[in-house]
């Protein structure tokens, strides 16, 4: 069992600060073609739950992605901040926005199937196919 940890971010413009009290340092990287095309490249993901606090909501638009979740980015400047589950409220954060955090390890590479011949990580990770993932959900409802 890995240590939760605590760790401020914001966003490039400052309209948005977040603290994360219990961040998983073991993080995830998502290789579907939606994380794809929201960042220009497979996104890094460290699960936040739901034990966030916000200063600036106001600033924050959301985008639904898909049925079960939604993303999140400052109005202002455009920092992607978050992508969050609908049913649990559970936050998942980029990586790179908690410029102190320390201990980090990729744990997970999703949507393995999805990924393009145009990169690999070197890293020793478990793998989900989508077929995978699919799966998983339907157990869990
Ligand atoms: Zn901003
Ligand atoms: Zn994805």
């Amino acid at each position: 069992m890995s240590e939760l940890k605590s760790a401020t971010a914001s966003c490039l413009c400052g309209s948005v600060k977040i603290t994360a009290n219990e961040i998983n340092p073991k993080f995830s990287v998502c290789h579907c073609q939606t994380c794809r095309t929201w960042g220009g490249a497979p996104y890094f993901a460290v699960q936040c739950g739901e034990n966030v606090e916000i200063e600036g909501a106001d600033n924050i638009k959301k985008y639904e992605s898909s049925a079960w979740a939604s993303r999140g980015f400052c109005s202002q400047c455009g920092t992607h901040l978050f992508y969050q589950l609908k049913q649990t409220g559970a936050y998942n954060m980029p990586v790179g926005l908690f410029k102190e955090l320390r201990g980090l390890s990729m744990n997970m590479q999703y949507f393995s199937d999805k990924r393009p011949d145009y990169y690999c990580f070197t890293n020793e990770t478990k793998e989900m196919t989508e077929a995978e993932i699919m799966a998983y959900f339907a157990s869990q409802v």
